[in-house]
């Protein structure tokens, strides 16, 4: 098994990489455009990106330059806080695809749950999936409730709820809930922003392996039987992400990481994101 080969089935039919690339923080061309290349050579096929991230527009020149057919590529974005409403919600996609130079993106998400647009723009989602903009539609940052909500009007549910997870937020109930639900598990954040790496445990466990900390808590997340998209700018880090797929941890290692849980976040709390409709500043 391989990162190219390595894929999900979302209850839709669709087919979904396990591993993917982040792009989130990329806002230089030449630097995306030199991600993306290494990237898409060490077998990457999955980018992550969002309206708010800035760079979709980017994103879209370095898929151009890259020069491949358009299904063998899969790209996500997200509909930002202040682009939701059902009529907003189209609009903003038909501009995020116009910027991506795509016809259809694979994956469409809402990027957190917000009470004033709950519905309206989740009723969007789902037309914009029969007008043939987007392959699948799913969200980010939803909890139990938020689903269970939506499940009282939508007409398709989810097939992905991308979720910040990592060994100091391992999530295992919300990603037991999501698989009784069909719904993927897709980790943002999955290298805890790379602030776990000297971690006393991870590097014990990276060390017997000779295995990187990074390749460690990728085949976690791996283990874990959820998809995750780690981002990283430097080619060799880009390898070294994709190069988990030849070797295994131990159960014991896998409790040993499952119990460094903290339960803290790096990001914004999902419940007062909707309830105040915006994300708000944070550490
Ligand atoms: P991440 O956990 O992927 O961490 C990235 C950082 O880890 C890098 O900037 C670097 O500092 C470090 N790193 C990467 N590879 C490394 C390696 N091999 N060795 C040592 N350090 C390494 O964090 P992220 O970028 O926040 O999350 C990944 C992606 O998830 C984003 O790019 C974005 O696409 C998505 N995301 C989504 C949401 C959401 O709300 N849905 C929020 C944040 C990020």
């Amino acid at each position: 098994m391989d990162i190219i080969n390595s894929y999900f089935e979302l209850a839709d039919g669709n087919r979904m990489p396990r591993e993917g690339f982040g792009v989130y923080k990329i806002t230089d061309q030449t630097i995306l455009n030199q991600s993306i290349q290494a990237a898409y050579q060490t077998g990457y096929r999955l980018f992550d990106t969002a309206q708010m991230y800035g760079n979709e527009a980017m994103l879209g020149n370095a898929l151009k330059d890259l020069d491949v057919n358009r299904d063998e590529l899969f790209i996500t974005t997200k509909v930002s806080e202040a682009n939701q409403g059902y009529d907003q919600t189209v609009k903003s996609v038909q501009q995020s695809l116009k910027d991506l130079q795509l016809e259809y993106v694979d994956l469409l998400l809402v990027h957190w749950p917000i009470h004033q647009h709950f519905f309206e723009t989740w009723r969007a989602f789902e037309d914009l999936k029969k007008m043939g903009l987007t392959k699948s539609i799913g969200t980010s940052n939803y909890g139990m409730g938020h689903l269970q909500l939506l499940a009282t009007k939508a007409r398709e549910m989810p097939t992905v709820n991308q979720l910040e997870r990592h060994p100091w937020f391992n999530q295992s109930a919300m990603i037991k809930f999501d698989q009784d639900n069909h719904i993927i598990t897709q980790a943002w954040a999955p290298l805890g922003r790379g602030r776990m790496m000297s971690n006393p445990s991870l590097v014990s466990i990276a060390e017997s392996h000779e295995k990187s900390v990074a390749q460690v808590i990728l085949r976690w997340q791996l283990q874990s039987d959820i998809a995750f998209i780690p981002k990283s700018s430097h080619t060799e880090r880009i390898q070294e992400n994709a190069s988990i797929f030849d070797f295994e941890l131990t159960s014991d290692e896998i409790k040993q990481i499952d119990s460094l849980n903290q339960n803290t976040r790096i990001s914004q709390e999902p419940e007062l994101v909707y309830e105040l409709g915006h994300q708000y500043p944070h550490n």
